[in-house]
């Protein structure tokens, strides 16, 4: 396959996980073209990749992007994504993750473009009670609507591919930390909601402390536990996803887990970031987040045999590594912590 020849839409390529998986596919080879509204994403994240100004829920623009653009695959981050503000909040999180999201697969029918990668989470497991390792297998049972609205994508996604040919994979994240180690883009989010973005804040001192949610789970030190995943992980499994797809043209659509398959509790990523910067700051011990399943740490064997992608960088002490340096390159400061 010429990967020079492959033009990637990369739908909200200007956010978090977007901006790190544009410089993932252009390293690859890959021609990426974003479309964003960069109402979150960040115009300065992109790196003089071609970019499109431009709603999701705006069908003709995407139909002319796609055909302007001559693409041939998708990849589709553009989402509100703090499970906790969908609680309170859930309709925002329909209207954009779900209704909008309409507009995209319409213009790639219309269009006949039928590769996509798909942004979706973990959290279209809900609850499961045992805490063992989540597979691709397990029934999707949300607990909280963001979770619900990636599930239901996933459903038209499946409706889509039987109807229409759709080549589809759903990636299932877990929780997505760390930048890029040459600091080059990070995680910038308007308000921050994320446990490690969070706890820097804290440790920066431009947040008086970091907030325990709950100290009563049924977890070894009562706190919720994550499988967190370098972002720089996540933007290589998206680029194996989208070599498979164009490698293998299956149709159909796939789902997998991309996480380590390793779980961190709260109280564990706050003692790291308290060991990779050297500072000491406020811990308060507060009630249980609504929403909040107690364990989720992903099975990626599926992503390991079929994608041949494993995380490579996802050791806590590098994610928060990386984000502590993030973040104090983004204050301007030219310290940079190599770990211990
Ligand atoms: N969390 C916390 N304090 C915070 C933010 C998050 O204790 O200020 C907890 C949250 O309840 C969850 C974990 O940290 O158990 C990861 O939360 P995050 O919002 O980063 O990701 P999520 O798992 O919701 O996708």
């Amino acid at each position: 396959m010429n990967r020079a020849n492959k033009n990637v839409l990369v739908v909200g390529g200007a956010g978090y996980i977007g901006s790190h998986t544009t410089l993932a596919l252009r390293e690859a080879g890959f021609n990426p073209v974003v479309y964003d509204n960069f109402s979150t994403g960040h115009r300065d994240a992109c790196f003089g990749t071609t970019l499109v100004e431009g709603e999701l829920s705006d069908r003709d623009r995407l139909v002319s992007t796609l055909r302007d653009h001559d693409i041939d695959g998708v990849i589709h981050f553009a989402a509100l994504i703090e499970a906790g503000q969908s609680v309170v909040g859930p309709l925002p999180f329909f209207r954009n993750n779900v209704a909008s999201t309409l507009s995209l697969l319409e213009a790639m029918q219309e269009t006949g473009i039928r590769r996509l990668v798909f942004s979706s989470t973990a959290a279209v497991y809900g609850n499961l009670p045992d805490g063992k390792p989540l597979n691709e297998g397990l029934p999707r049972n949300p607990v909280n609507p963001y979770g619900h609205t990636k599930s239901m994508v996933e459903t038209m996604l499946e409706a889509t591919a039987s109807a229409h040919g759709l080549q589809a994979i759903a990636l299932r994240y877990f929780n997505a930390s760390g930048a890029d180690p040459q600091c080059r883009t990070g995680e910038r989010h308007t308000p921050e909601t994320h446990l490690i973005p969070l706890i820097i804040e804290a440790a920066l001192g431009t947040r008086a402390a970091i907030k325990i949610f709950g100290t009563d789970y049924q977890t070894p030190d009562g706190t919720c536990i994550r499988d967190y995943i370098h972002v720089n992980d996540l933007a290589t499994g998206h680029v194996a996803a989208l070599n498979n797809l164009f490698e293998t043209d299956l149709p159909g659509i796939r789902a997998y887990n991309l996480g380590t398959g390793t779980g961190h509790s709260v109280r564990e990523v706050i003692d790291m970031v308290r060991r990779i910067s050297g500072r000491d700051f406020a811990v308060l011990e507060e009630g249980r987040r609504a929403g909040d399943p107690a364990i989720l740490v992903a099975d990626a064997s599926g992503a390991n045999r079929d994608l041949g992608w494993k995380a490579k960088h996802s050791g806590i002490d590098q994610i928060v590594r990386d984000a502590w340096n993030y973040a104090l390159s983004a204050q301007g400061e030219s310290f940079r912590s190599t770990g211990s």
